[in-house]
C-alpha cells in the first residue's frame, strides 16, 4: 500500500484554535483557522514543486511578475507559522527553477509568500483534495517557459560522449540544422523516423486533432552543405540512429509508491534500478548502432502517467521499461511479474488490482486537473494497438526469462492489463515488478546494491535480447 512520508498530525492546540475562530466568526468563516502540517520542495529540472499540506483547504491569490521572475501567493485565513517559515529553508541551492521562499504575514490572517525564480517560468497553482496518506494539499508547480526538449538533450549527451579519438565540432557553438552540425543532422535524422510526433512535455498540451499530425519537417541538409566524408569519425558519428530506450522509474515525489515493512520507499528502489540500466545500456550498441537510455524521471519528483508516455514517445523511443516495486496485500507474495498492457480485460484478478493501484499514481502525485483534461483528449488513450501488445508480449516474454535466471517468478507468463502508463500506441511498453516490497525478504534483498545490479543485468540481457531478434531499423521500416 502506498504511504505518505508525513503522516499529518494535527495539533491540540491548532484545532483548540480551530474551534475558537468558529466560534467568534460563525459559520461561514468556518474555511479560516486551517493548520499547516507539512511543507515540501520537490525541485527537478522538468518543474519544481512547492507543497503545502493542511488540515482545511486552503484558498490562494497568485500574482505572477515577470521581472525578475517571481511568483507571489495570498493564502487567507492562517497566520505565519512555524511550519511555513520552514519552506524558506527547504530550497536546495541545486534547484534548477527556485532561487529562494519568502513569506510573510501580509495582513491579519493573510500569509505571502514569495516564491523567486531562477528563470523565466509557466507557473500553475491548485489544490488537491485528501487522498492516501495526505490531507489537503496547496500546490505551487513552477515550469520552466522555455523547456528544455529532451530528444535534443539526448543527442547531445551522446555526442559529449563520443570517445576521444572522435573530434567533435564544438556543438555548445553550433545550432541545430545547421551544415556541417553532428546535433543538427541527428535530431533531424531521428525526427524523420515513422510515428507521429506528441505534444510538449510537462506543460498543457493542445488539444489534439482528429487525424495524427504530419511528421514534424526535419532540418534539410543545405544543397551547399559539404558532401559527406566517410573517413571521418566524427561524420559516421552523425550518421549513427540512436536506439533509444525509454525507462520509466515508477511513482516519485509526492507519491511514494509501496513502502515495505522495514521503511524502504519504492520510489527510490526503483529509481536506483534505472540508473544502474541506463548505465548499461549506454554501453551497448545494436547492429552497430548506439544505445541511449531516457529516464521518464531522473530525480525524486512525480511525473504524471500521460506525460510519462509523452515523454517516450517525444524522444521517439523503441522501447519503455517501467520500473516497479509494488506492495500487495499479503507480505507472503513474493517474486518479480512483467506486464503488458490489454485490450480487454485483465489476465488475472491480480493484474487488474495492480493496474488500478498503479493508476492511482496521479490522484497520489498530485496532477493538476485542468491540465489532465487536456491530456486525456490528447493523449491517444485507445489508439494502443494489437501490434504494439504482441510486441510487448514479446518484449515482456524476453525479460521475464532473464528476471527468472536470477530471481523467483511470481507468474511464469506476461501477465496483461489496463496500466495506463503502457498506452504508447507506438512503442512497445512493459512494466517490470521486479520484487514485492511487501515481503521482508524481499525488501532486505532490494536494499542491496549486489541485487540491484543483478536486475539491471538481466534487464539488460533480455533488453539485448528482444533486439537481436527484432531489430529496432526493420521495426521502424514495417511501420
Ligand atoms: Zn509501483
Amino acid at each position: 500500500m502506498s504511504e505518505a512520508p508525513f503522516p499529518p498530525q494535527p495539533s491540540r492546540r491548532s484545532l483548540l484554535q480551530a474551534g475558537t475562530l468558529v466560534l467568534l466568526l460563525g459559520t461561514q468563516q468556518i474555511a479560516r483557522g486551517a493548520s499547516i502540517l507539512a511543507v515540501r520542495v520537490w525541485p527537478a529540472q522538468d518543474y519544481s514543486r512547492v507543497t503545502i499540506e493542511s488540515d482545511r483547504q486552503l484558498v490562494a491569490k497568485q500574482f505572477f511578475v515577470t521581472t525578475p521572475p517571481r511568483l507571489a501567493v495570498d493564502i487567507e485565513g492562517i497566520d505565519l507559522n512555524p511550519e511555513l517559515r520552514e519552506l524558506v529553508a527547504k530550497v536546495k541551492a541545486d534547484d534548477p527553477n527556485i532561487a529562494g521562499i519568502r513569506v510573510g504575514q501580509n495582513a491579519p490572517n493573510v500569509v505571502r509568500l514569495v516564491v523567486d525564480l531562477k528563470r523565466a517560468a509557466l507557473p500553475q497553482v491548485f489544490t488537491l483534495p485528501p487522498i492516501a496518506a495526505y490531507q489537503h494539499r496547496l500546490v505551487f508547480d513552477l515550469y520552466p517557459a522555455e523547456p528544455e526538449d529532451p530528444l535534443e538533450a539526448l543527442i547531445a549527451e551522446r555526442l559529449r560522449e563520443a570517445p576521444p579519438s572522435a573530434p567533435l565540432p564544438n556543438i555548445a557553438a553550433a545550432k541545430p540544422g545547421t551544415p556541417g552540425d553532428p546535433l543538427g543532422e541527428l535530431i533531424a535524422q531521428q525526427s524523420q523516423r515513422p510515428g507521429a510526433p506528441p505534444p510538449p512535455v510537462g506543460l498543457p498540451a493542445p488539444a489534439a486533432p482528429a487525424t495524427p499530425p504530419p511528421v514534424v519537417a526535419a532540418a534539410p541538409t543545405p544543397p551547399h552543405a559539404p558532401p559527406p566524408t566517410p573517413a571521418a569519425p566524427a561524420i559516421a558519428k552523425a550518421t549513427d540512429r540512436l536506439i533509444i530506450v525509454a525507462l520509466d522509474p515508477g511513482h516519485g515525489g509526492e507519491d511514494p509508491g509501496a513502502t515495505g515493512p522495514g521503511g524502504t520507499r519504492e520510489k527510490d528502489i526503483v529509481l536506483k534500478v534505472a540508473y544502474l540500466l541506463r548505465d548499461r545500456i549506454n554501453a551497448t550498441t545494436v547492429g552497430g548502432n548506439p544505445m541511449r537510455a531516457f529516464l521518464t524521471r531522473d530525480a525524486d519528483y512525480f511525473v504524471p502517467l500521460g506525460v510519462r508516455v509523452d515523454k517516450a514517445r517525444r524522444v521517439q523511443a523503441d522501447l519503455f521499461v517501467s520500473i516497479h516495486a509494488d506492495a500487495f496485500t499479503t507480505p507472503a507474495a513474493r517474486g518479480a511479474s512483467v506486464f503488458a498492457l490489454s485490450q480487454g480485460g485483465a489476465s488475472s484478478s491480480a493484474a487488474r488490482w495492480l493496474a488500478n493501484k498503479e493508476n492511482q499514481s496521479d490522484l497520489i502525485g498530485g496532477l493538476n486537473v485542468r491540465v489532465q483534461d487536456r491530456h486525456v483528449q490528447s493523449a491517444l488513450l485507445d489508439m494502443s494497438t494489437t501490434a504494439q501488445i504482441n510486441d510487448s508480449l514479446k518484449l515482456g516474454s524476453v525479460l521475464l526469462g532473464e528476471i527468472g535466471s536470477m530471481a523467483k517468478l511470481h507468474k511464469p507468463r506476461v501477465e496483461q492489463a489496463g496500466f495506463a502508463v503502457l498506452k504508447a500506441p507506438d512503442i512497445p511498453s512493459v512494466l517490470v515488478e521486479t520484487a514485492f516490497i511487501s515481503n521482508p525478504e524481499e525488501e532486505a534483498k532490494l536494499r542491496t546494491a549486489a541485487y540491484q545490479q543483478q536486475l539491471a543485468d538481466a534487464l539488460m540481457r533480455g533488453i539485448t535480447r528482444y533486439f537481436a531478434k527484432n531489430p529496432p531499423l526493420a521495426r521502424s521500416r514495417s511501420v
